[in-house]
């Protein structure tokens, strides 16, 4: 199985024709209330890519997180762990786009900032090495920490995806299969700003140095490169003409995950989730943009 823990959100988009000053009202075009959040979209992916997927989550008793649940359902994912707290509302975006695409996004991460270690811990008890956990950084760094302990004492392979970026902590990095990092995300772990694949060597490099098993730096549309700890490559990505590229890493993370849980090796695994997340970037949305196995 794929156990998938992380955020799920509901993404309220208006368009507008340019963003509003602080203390501007700016009268906005079209609006989309679309599912999102890292969590769901890497599920919501992998799903859809052939893996068998459990979504450890939290959302509120409304709404919106009764609608999310009803869309992981529907993609067949394995809902059950997904935890509901009468406290707190379910996670939301307000995202404003302007006509260059440019955007503004403030979230309101509520039940997800309340996905707790002892949740986490209760959901992953009858997992084991043959499993993968695919994790972000949109919950509580404590919960990440402790999940991913865990599934260290219980021999389950971690892919984490460092995002949204943020600083973490050194014993985190021996603990993980594999390191996912986009450019700024390379670039906030190392130091090293990361724009090329002599630039993600140097990073690579570095956080293998931490104790990485594997890193695959997300490079957009250059592909991603690959490291094991002694060999680097640059895979490339498929010429396509980008529209939307809202949701690509997770679409690749996703597809990853499917790939390795599969037995594939990592530079397979790598080319499968290039061609996945290159697919995903032709299309609008997050989850909309998601590909499914037959069209890869
Ligand atoms: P993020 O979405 O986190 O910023 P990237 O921009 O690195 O991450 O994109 C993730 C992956 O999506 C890339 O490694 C690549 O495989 C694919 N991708 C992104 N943009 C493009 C593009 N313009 N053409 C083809 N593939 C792309």
């Amino acid at each position: 199985k794929i156990i998938v823990i992380g955020s799920s959100n509901t993404d309220m988009v208006v368009k507008t024709g340019r963003l509003p000053a602080p203390g501007e009202t700016v009268i906005g075009g079209e609006f989309l209330m679309n599912p999102g959040g890292k969590g769901a979209n890497q599920a919501v992916a992998a799903a859809r890519l052939g893996g068998d997927v459990r979504f450890v989550a939290k959302v509120g008793n409304d709404l919106f997180g009764k609608q999310a649940v009803q869309g992981f359902r529907r993609d067949g994912i394995d809902t059950s762990p997904i935890f509901t707290d009468p406290q707190a509302a379910s996670g939301v975006a307000l995202i404003s786009v302007d006509e260059k695409g440019e955007n503004c996004i403030v979230v309101a991460p509520g039940a997800n900032a309340r996905l707790t270690a002892e949740e986490v811990s209760q959901a992953l008890e009858n997992a084991g090495a043959g499993d993968t956990v695919l994790i972000q950084l949109e919950i509580p760094l404590g919960t990440v920490e402790a999940a991913v302990r865990l599934c260290a004492k219980k021999g389950i392979g971690v892919i984490l995806n460092p995002a949204p970026a943020q600083p973490l902590p050194d014993d985190l990095f021996p603990r993980l299969a594999i390191l996912v990092p986009n450019e700024t995300e390379a670039g906030l772990l190392t130091g090293i700003p990361v724009t090329d694949a002599a630039t993600a060597e140097a990073a690579a490099r570095q956080l293998a140095a931490k104790g990485v098993g594997h890193v695959v730096i997300t490079l957009g549309a250059k592909g991603a490169y690959s490291f094991d700890g002694q060999q680097g490559q640059l895979i490339e990505a498929p010429h396509v003409h980008a529209v939307d590229t809202t949701a690509a890493g997770d679409c690749f993370s996703g597809a990853l995950a499917v790939a390795v849980s599969e037995g594939q090796d990592l530079p397979a695994a790598i080319d499968f989730a290039c061609r996945a997340a290159a697919l995903s970037v032709t299309r609008m949305g997050a989850q909309a943009s998601l590909p499914y196995r037959k069209e890869l």
